[in-house]
């Protein structure tokens, strides 16, 4: 722990994010509604892990700087669901729901630091039954030196 590290500003009025790869970037104004960490198992497939975190916006809050062409988009064809992510790295990007009105901004996609916190979790009943236990599981700064 660095005592002289800068604390996180997190009250820019906008938000830089982006793919891991650099070929998707994108702004976004600060002017987040919900945000939720959804347990369903669409979203476990999707980001490969327990969960996803999704912050809620207005879609005219997106302004797209670089790479837009390189995005795929994902809709499931029975459940409300849908995603989007770079076509190189795979990296989950922002997207709009299925009824256009909400843009979905997952929060790993997010460059600079913000202050809103989840508000619920969601789909709890599918949960991956490794989570809790995970989570509890003893920590490590780095690789565990056995790996
Ligand atoms: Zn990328
Ligand atoms: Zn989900």
């Amino acid at each position: 722990m660095s005592i002289n590290k800068p604390k996180d500003d997190v009250s820019k009025a906008t938000l830089t994010g982006g793919c891991l790869c650099g070929e998707v970037t994108y702004q976004v104004n600060h002017q987040f509604d919900n945000f939720y960490i959804c347990h369903c198992r669409q979203c476990q497939q999707l980001t490969g892990s327990a969960f996803a975190a999704n912050i809620f916006t207005a879609p005219e809050n997106v302004t797209w700087l670089s790479g837009h062409e390189a995005i795929s988009n994902y809709n499931h064809p029975s459940r409300e669901f849908s995603n989007a992510f770079c076509s190189k790295c795979g990296s989950a990007l922002p997207f709009l729901n299925k009824s256009g009105q909400s843009l979905i901004i997952p929060a790993g996609s997010l460059f600079d630091a913000f202050e809103k916190i989840p508000d619920a979790s969601i789909f709890v009943n599918e949960e991956a039954p490794w989570l809790k236990a995970g989570l509890s599981g003893e920590k490590f700064d780095n690789f565990p030196s056995k790996i």
